[in-house]
C-alpha cells in the first residue's frame, strides 16, 4: 500500500539548489525538485546499504519524489498565479508593512474577472464591465499601474529563501593549484530565519518498504545540491506518514468554492467550477507525443465527464532532469509552467469528484515520481483575493 509521507529538511549548511548548465554562475532556485531530492536520497541508500536488492524497488516510478518548498507551522509556500497583481509601487499583502512603516498596496488575483470577461456578451452588458476590467489592472490605492506578482506566499504574505553570493577560486585540475584567474560565482540559499519553525517541506507518495527502508536513515545527513565537495548542501530530516486525506473535506472546498466563482463569473450554478493552479512544472503530451498546453490536450489529461475550459494563463518551460537507470542527464522537455492556472467547469458527479481528489493530492501528466505535475485544485487565493467588482468604480 502506497502512504502519503510528510518530509521535512533544515539545512546545516547553505544550500546550492541548480539546475543550470553553466557552472561558472550557479544561481540558486526558491525549491528542491523532486529528482534532487531522490538524486540525494539514492546517494545515501547507496552509501549505507551498497546497490542491495530494493534500491530499484525504492527509486522506480512507483515512488514519487516531491518538490520541497519554504514552509512554516505546517504551512508550505505556494507560487503567486499568473492572474495574481499587486501595485507596481508597493507591492504585496496590505498586512506587510515596508521597513519605513508603509502598507503595501494589497493583492489582487484576477482569474474570476478575466472569466467573467470571456462569458459575458459582447454589446451594452460588456460595456459595461469595461470600468471593472480597465480599473482592475490599476491600484486601489494610489492609482498606479497593478503589474504582476513573482514569487511565493505563505497564507498573507511574501516569502522567499535567504540568498547569498560566494566566489571560488578555480582549481587546477592537473596541477591542484589554485588559478585565481578562475573564478566561480556561487548562489546560495539558507532558511530565512534560523531560530524561526521553517523548513523545506513536501509531500510525497511512497511504497511501505521504501518509507521503512528510508526511515531508517533518517539519523544521516543528506546532502543535496551542487558544490557538496565545497561543504554546501547538508541538511537534517524528517520523514512522517501522512493521514489519507479526506474527500469529504476537499467535496466541501469544491463547493464552496464553485459556488463564489459561479456567482462572480455569472455562470450556471448547476456545475463545479474549479480552478487548477499548476505548482510544480506540469508535462502533458498529446496523442504523437508533443509537448502541450492545448485547451483540448488539458480537458483530455484531466479525464473528467463533460469538462469545459473557462480561462486559461499558462506557459510552456523546459525541464531537465537525471535518468537514474542510464546515469545521464534526460533530454530536455516542455512543460506546463509554474503559476499557470486554469479555470474549468465539470458535471457534478461521484465520479469527477473522486478524479478531482486524485489530481489535487498525486498529480497529473508525466514524471510525477519527480514531483512533476502537482497542481492546486480550487486554491482558496482565488476566492479570498478576487479583485472585488466595485472596488474601482470611480
Ligand atoms: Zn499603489
Ligand atoms: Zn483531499
Amino acid at each position: 500500500m502506497a502512504q502519503f509521507v510528510e518530509i521535512k529538511l533544515i539545512p546545516r549548511s547553505p544550500l546550492v539548489l541548480s539546475q543550470s548548465r553553466n557552472n561558472q554562475m550557479l544561481s540558486s532556485l526558491e525549491y528542491v525538485s523532486g529528482s534532487t531530492l531522490r538524486g540525494a536520497f539514492a546517494a545515501l541508500y547507496q552509501s549505507v546499504n551498497g546497490m542491495d536488492g530494493d534500491f530499484q524497488k525504492i527509486f522506480s516510478a512507483s515512488n514519487r519524489f516531491p518538490y520541497l518548498f519554504l514552509s512554516q507551522s505546517g504551512q508550505t509556500a505556494f507560487p503567486f498565479p499568473k492572474t495574481a497583481y499587486s501595485c507596481k509601487r508597493y507591492n504585496g499583502f496590505e498586512t506587510e508593512v515596508d521597513k519605513n512603516g508603509r502598507n503595501h498596496h494589497g493583492v489582487v488575483d484576477l482569474l474570476f474577472l478575466e472569466a467573467l470577461k470571456g462569458t459575458c456578451h459582447r454589446g451594452k452588458e460588456s460595456l459595461s464591465f469595461q470600468n471593472y476590467f480597465d480599473s482592475s489592472y490599476r491600484c486601489s490605492v494610489c492609482h498606479e499601474d497593478r503589474k504582476p506578482l513573482q514569487g511565493y506566499f505563505l497564507e498573507n504574505r511574501q516569502v522567499k529563501l535567504f540568498k547569498g553570493q560566494r566566489t571560488h577560486v578555480g582549481i587546477d585540475r592537473w596541477s591542484g593549484t589554485a588559478r585565481p584567474q578562475i573564478l566561480y560565482f556561487l548562489e546560495f540559499v539558507q532558511l530565512p530565519d534560523q531560530s524561526s519553525d521553517y523548513c523545506l517541506r513536501g509531500v510525497g507518495r511512497w511504497e511501505e518498504k521504501a518509507f521503512e527502508k528510508l526511515k531508517e536513515l533518517e539519523h544521516y545527513p543528506l546532502f543535496l545540491g551542487k558544490s557538496r565537495t565545497r561543504g554546501y548542501g547538508e541538511c537534517s530530516w524528517q520523514l512522517q506518514i501522512q493521514n489519507p486525506p479526506s474527500l469529504d473535506a476537499f467535496e466541501q472546498t469544491l463547493e464552496s468554492f464553485s459556488k463564489e466563482a459561479a456567482e462572480y463569473c455569472k455562470v450556471q450554478k448547476e456545475r463545479w467550477i474549479f480552478s487548477l493552479t499548476v505548482q510544480t512544472p506540469t508535462i502533458l503530451v498529446d496523442a504523437f507525443l508533443r509537448y502541450t498546453a492545448q485547451e483540448k490536450e488539458i480537458l483530455r489529461w484531466l479525464g473528467l465527464e463533460a469538462a469545459e475550459l473557462l480561462y486559461s494563463y499558462s506557459e510552456l518551460q523546459p525541464v531537465w532532469g537525471w535518468n537514474m537507470a542510464h546515469g545521464m542527464p534526460k533530454e530536455e522537455e516542455w512543460a506546463i509552467a509554474p503559476s499557470s492556472v486554469y479555470l474549468c467547469s465539470a458535471r457534478r458527479s461521484k465520479e469527477n469528484l473522486k478524479r478531482l481528489h486524485h489530481i489535487h493530492h498525486q498529480g497529473i501528466g508525466l514524471r510525477q515520481e519527480e514531483g512533476f505535475g502537482q497542481v492546486w485544485i480550487s486554491h482558496s487565493f482565488h476566492v479570498q483575493y478576487a479583485v472585488k467588482k466595485e472596488e474601482n468604480n470611480g
